[in-house]
């Protein structure tokens, strides 16, 4: 059985910067569904076809979609030591698709990721200007808040009745918010 840690939180809470260094320590796979989705976008697939104009306004691909994606993600090899599922579940219906596989995978904790939204504008608007996302707009950086607001916000008080959530301010030095996370490992 391998373990799950999920990193959740808003969009610029920097999950995807942690979830690189955590990784590569614990030797863990960093699985990034915006990545994911990013690259079937730029290779030309028929889910990237798909997913290309709700990326770009901020909105969620299909549950359906997305979690197929992710299920075939963790039959890889490289997850057999652990994963860490950055940017996954972001909605009830993904976060019961995981359940269903708790013979395979065991959610040991869910790391939350917790910043004020003006440091979060500001963080994806100076992302914006070097990181070549067309969603690191200050339109699609809105509704991508409220979509976190409406959808993924509600999953904190699911694994917290699980008694799974740690805690974390997500605002100050990279280093240090690695080491709170290091810890929880
Ligand atoms: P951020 O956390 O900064 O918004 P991500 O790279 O995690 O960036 O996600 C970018 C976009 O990819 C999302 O706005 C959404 O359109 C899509 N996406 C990523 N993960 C999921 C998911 N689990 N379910 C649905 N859509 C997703």
């Amino acid at each position: 059985m391998s373990n799950l840690v999920i990193f959740l939180g808003p969009p610029g809470a920097g999950k995807g910067t942690q979830a690189a260094k955590i990784a590569k320590e614990k030797n863990f796979a960093h699985i990034s569904t915006g990545d994911m989705l990013r690259e079937h976008v730029s290779s030309g697939t028929e889910l990237g076809y798909t997913a290309k104009t709700l990326l770009d306004e901020g909105k969620l691909v299909p549950d359906s979609l997305v979690i197929e994606m992710l299920i075939e993600r963790l039959n890889s090899e490289d997850c057999k030591n652990g994963a860490i599922l950055d940017g996954f579940p972001r909605t009830l219906a993904q976060a019961e698709s995981l359940d269903k596989i708790s013979n395979q995978f065991k959610i040991a904790k869910v790391i939350v990721f917790d910043a004020n939204h003006e440091e979060l504008v500001k963080r994806i608007l100076h992302r914006g200007e070097t990181s070549g996302r067309s969603d690191d707009t200050e339109e699609s950086v809105n509704v991508r808040l409220e979509v976190y607001e409406k959808d993924t916000a509600p999953l904190i008080e699911y694994y917290t009745k699980k008694n799974l959530v740690v805690k974390i301010n997500a605002v100050g030095e990279v280093d240090n918010i690695y080491n709170l996370i290091s810890g929880e490992f």
